[in-house]
C-alpha cells in the first residue's frame, strides 16, 4: 500500500512514518510545509529507505496537492498536518484557521476528485483518515465521565475549534460525496522528538538546565497521556482495519494532573540525571506556579473501549514506562533538541548559515531528498 501522510515531519507524523517504514511493507509520501514544528531530523532513521519520499508542500496549495495525487496514485491518506499548539492559537489564530480548516478543505477536495476517478477496486479500498484530538469535546470539568465517540463537540480554544471544524468537514464529505473516511480523536501524546514547547519535553529540558518548571494555575488540570508509539500503532490499526465512516477514540488510560506529571518527571530525573546543575537541590524545587491559561479546560479523559473491542488495539506503555523511555531519549539525544532550541536547525533549513557541522546524512535530509518510490 502507498500512503500519503501529511504533517509527517511533526511529532506524531514522524513517529507514524518511522512505525510504517520499520514495521510494514507500505511506502509513504510525506507532505509537509515544514513550519517551526516540522523537523526532518526526526526522520533520520527512515530517510534512506526506498519506501520513503518527502514533498515540501503546503496543504493550502491545491495545485501542488493535485500534482502529488496524480504522480503518486496513493491507496490512502493519513492527514496529520495542523497547527497544534493551544498557546500559539490564543496569541494568533489565523494560521490555525488556514491550515486546520482551509487546508483540510483543499485536501478533501483533491482527495475526493482523485477517489472518484479511481477504477472500482482501488476506489473501494481507498481511505481518507483524519487525525484529530480529544480537545474537540471540550471540558469534562468535575464530571467523572469519559469522552466517547458519541460525545458532543464543545471546543474551548481557537486550536480545538479549528480541529472540530475540520472533523465536521471530513464527516460532511463522507455523508455528501461518499468519500471513505475514518476519524480518530486522541488524547495528549508524549515521547521522543516532541517539540520542546510542549509540557513534558519543556519540563525535562528545563530541569536538566536548572531552569524553572512552569505549571499553569494550581496544576490540577487532568490530561490522559498516551505514548506516541502506541498512538502510531493505533493509527496504522485504524487505517488498515477500521470501518469506513467510523470514529475511534484513542487514549492511554493514564489520567494525571499536570502537577503529578511534573513530580513524576522530577522523580525519574533524580534517578537518570543525578548530576544536577549547581543551583538545584531537588528537581522538584524548580516547580513554579504561573498564571493559568485563559479558557483552560479542567479535565480530558478518553474512553478507548471501541478501538480496543472492535480493532483489538491497546496501549503497551504505562505512563511510568513511557515517561522513562522519553526521559532516557532526551538525555541521550541532545543533538536533536539542542539544534531546535538554539535555532540552528531552523536557520539551516532556511539556508542562512553554513552547514559545516552537519554530517552527510543530515545535509541530505535538511535539503529534502526526493526519490521516486
Ligand atoms: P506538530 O505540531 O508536531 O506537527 C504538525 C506538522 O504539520 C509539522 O510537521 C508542520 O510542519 C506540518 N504543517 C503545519 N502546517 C502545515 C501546512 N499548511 N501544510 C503542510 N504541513 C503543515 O503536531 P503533532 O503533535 O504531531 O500533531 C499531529 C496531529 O495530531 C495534529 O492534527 C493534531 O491536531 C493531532 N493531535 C495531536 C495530539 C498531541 O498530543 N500532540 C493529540 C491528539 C491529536
Amino acid at each position: 500500500m502507498k500512503l500519503i501522510v501529511t504533517g509527517g515531519a511533526g511529532f506524531i507524523g514522524s513517529a507514524l512514518i518511522r512505525y510504517i517504514i520499520e514495521n510494514t511493507n507500505d511506502s509513504v509520501v510525506n507532505i509537509d510545509k515544514l513550519t517551526y514544528a516540522g523537523n526532518l531530523e526526526s526522520l533520520i532513521e527512515v530517510v534512506d529507505s526506498d519506501k520513503y519520499l518527502f514533498e515540501r508542500v503546503d496543504i493550502c496549495d491545491a495545485e501542488e496537492l493535485k500534482r502529488i495525487f496524480k504522480q503518486q496514485q496513493p491507496d490512502a491518506i493519513m492527514h496529520l498536518a495542523a497547527e497544534s499548539h493551544v498557546d500559539r492559537s490564543i496569541d494568533s489564530s489565523s494560521d490555525f484557521i488556514n491550515t486546520n480548516i482551509v487546508g483540510t478543505h483543499h485536501l478533501l477536495e483533491v482527495a475526493n476528485a482523485y477517489w472518484m476517478s479511481l477504477p472500482p477496486e482501488k476506489k473501494n479500498n481507498f481511505r481518507f483518515h483524519h487525525i484529530s484530538t480529544d480537545e474537540v469535546f471540550g471540558d469534562l470539568g468535575d464530571s467523572p465521565g469519559f469522552f466517547t465517540e458519541k460525545s458532543s463537540y464543545a471546543p474551548s480554544s481557537p486550536y480545538s475549534a479549528t480541529k472540530a471544524a475540520s472533523d465536521h468537514l471530513v464527516r460532511a464529505w463522507h455523508r455528501t460525496y461518499g468519500l471513505p473516511i475514518l476519524i480518530t480523536n486522541c488524547s495528549n501524546n508524549y515521547g521522543p522528538y516532541h517539540f520542546p514547547e510542549k509540557l513534558i519535553p519543556l519540563v525535562i529540558l528545563n530541569a536538566l538546565e536548572g531552569k524553572k518548571l512552569p505549571v499553569y494555575g494550581d496544576g490540577s488540570q487532568i490530561r490522559d497521556w498516551l505514548y506516541v508509539e502506541d498512538h502510531a500503532r493505533a493509527l496504522y490499526t485504524v487505517i488498515t482495519t477500521g470501518k469506513v465512516g467510523e470514529t475511534y477514540n484513542i487514549g492511554g488510560h493514564n489520567e494525571k494532573t499536570n502537577l503529578e506529571v511534573l513530580k513524576c518527571i522530577c522523580s525519574l530525573l533524580e534517578k537518570f540525571a543525578p548530576n544536577k546543575p549547581e543551583n538545584v537541590g531537588h528537581y522538584e524545587d524548580l516547580i513554579t506556579f504561573v498564571d493559568d491559561r485563559p479558557g483552560h479546560d479542567v479535565r480530558y479523559a478518553i474512553d478507548a473501549g471501541k478501538i480496543e473491542k472492535e480493532l483489538g488495539w491497546t496501549p503497551i506503555e504505562s505512563f511510568e514506562s513511557g515517561l522513562k523511555k522519553t526521559i532516557e531519549w532526551y538525555i541521550t539525544n541532545p543533538q536533536w533538541w539542542k539544534r531546535v532550541l538554539d535555532g540552528s536547525y531552523s536557520r539551516e533549513r532556511l539556508g542562512n548559515t553554513n552547514s559545516q557541522h552537519m554530517d552527510q546524512k543530515l545535509k541530505k535530509i535538511t535539503e529534502g531528498t526526493k526519490r521516486v518510490l
